[in-house]
């Protein structure tokens, strides 16, 4: 039914086109460093392929050295896998995972051959490599590239598996060709590779767009929402407060004598009060309200669900113990206060351009009066 020497060819043209994907992909200046791993680990894979497959290379290469060269290849991966989940791997285990690849073999060749022992060998002992591959990738979560990847490396390591597990079931590996078994795992070999490479490029390419995503919404300094990220957010807020028919209150901070601390303590110990703020107010919000660095040192919060009263007694709360928290900077301590604007939907509406300039307006009441307080608009 199937034909195995066109499952053959199949199978080698899919190694080197995903092999030459990857590479390709690989070769820019600043590409990732787990691109590079899998490029470099396909590269060997294929290599130890070639030298356990090539008619007319020494009996050594097919017999020992194809195996080791393979296993490094996959160790490489592994590494590659490992550095995306913001870990690494040592050279120590991928130097055990190529030995353990020379070792048996060269036994199953040197001091008891035998085909057999050889092939089943090979069969369990990538499979173990290419799960290894996919429990490493499912621990780091998040689904998207990664289950396809998984998935490929399960697949993969399942055709290998029922190879290895075929071959020791039958005694003359002469007659294994011929089988059912050995089709649908040549099938399902370039198919997964297909798998794995296209998830692992998926991968690099999703944390690309989430750090585009990052660096053109939020604030690099304090980590809260940017102007253009408070616009995209503000409206989604805005609308789900609207529709659910709760009211929106809107909280503007602005820190008092900025200028101040940066004159007297210098810029870095000002960038310091402001991330710390940043932390402080994130700590205080719930996970749907928003928070956005609206200028300098002034702060913006969009709370979903809050009247008047219910604002305010916030706003008073965010006051106090900013007026209360100390920051401290190597052997400095600094003290800062706010003034604090508040306003809701129900004096104002739901337009969140209009709410803010309702809210600075309110913030500026503060400062006229003092400053370190709370003025609702
Ligand atoms: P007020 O109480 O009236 O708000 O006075 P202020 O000094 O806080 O306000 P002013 O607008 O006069 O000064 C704001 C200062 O914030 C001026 C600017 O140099 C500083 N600033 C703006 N962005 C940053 C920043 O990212 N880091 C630091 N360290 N300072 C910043
Ligand atoms: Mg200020
Ligand atoms: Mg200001």
């Amino acid at each position: 039914m199937l034909n195995l020497d066109t499952l053959l060819l199949v199978q080698v043209c899919v190694t080197l086109l995903t092999t030459a994907l990857l590479v390709a992909s690989a070769c820019y200046a600043g590409s990732p460093p787990e691109l590079r791993w899998w490029a470099a680990g396909n590269l060997v894979v294929s290599a130890g392929l070639a030298m356990a497959n090539l008619d007319g290379l020494p009996f050594i290469f097919s017999a020992i050295i194809g195996y080791g060269v393979i296993a490094f290849g996959m160790g490489l991966v592994l590494r590659g896998l490992r550095v995306h989940g913001s870990a690494t791997l040592s050279w120590r285990v991928v130097a055990i995972v190529t030995v353990l690849a020379l070792l048996i073999p060269a036994y199953f060749t040197l001091v008891v051959p035998s085909l057999r022992g050889r092939l089943c060998f090979s069969g369990f002992y990538f499979a173990l490599l290419n799960w290894l591959c996919a429990v490493t990738l499912a621990r780091q979560g998040g689904w998207r590239g990664i289950a396809i990847c998984v998935s490929g490396f399960a697949v993969l390591g399942l055709a290998l598996f029922m190879r290895g597990a075929h071959m020791l079931r039958h005694a003359d590996p002469a007659d294994v060709p011929a089988s059912l078994v050995m089709g649908a795992s040549m099938l399902a070999i370039p198919l997964a590779q297909v798998c794995i490479v296209f998830g692992m490029i998926l991968m690099v390419m999703w944390r690309y767009a989430e750090r585009l995503r990052h660096l053109s919404t939020l604030d690099a300094l304090t980590g809260a929402l940017n102007r253009g990220g408070l616009e995209n957010e503000g409206k989604r807020v805005a609308l789900r407060a609207q529709r659910g028919r709760r009211s929106l209150a809107v909280i503007m901070i602005d820190v008092d004598f900025f200028k101040r601390i940066n004159d007297t303590y210098g810029h870095p110990v000002g960038d310091e009060v402001l991330r710390h703020l940043a932390r402080m107010l994130k700590l205080e919000l719930r996970p749907y309200d928003l928070l956005a660095r609206f200028g300098g040192e002034e702060f913006v919060l969009a709370l979903d669900g809050l009247d008047r009263q219910a604002a305010i007694k916030v706003a008073e709360r965010l006051r106090a113990r900013i007026e209360l928290e100390l920051v401290e900077i190597d052997a400095l301590s600094v003290r800062y206060t706010a003034s604090v604007g508040v306003v809701t939907s129900d004096e104002h509406g739901y337009d969140l351009i209009r709410l803010i300039s309702a809210g600075d307006a309110a913030m500026y009441e503060a400062k006229r009066a003092g400053r370190n307080r709370v003025i609702a608009g």
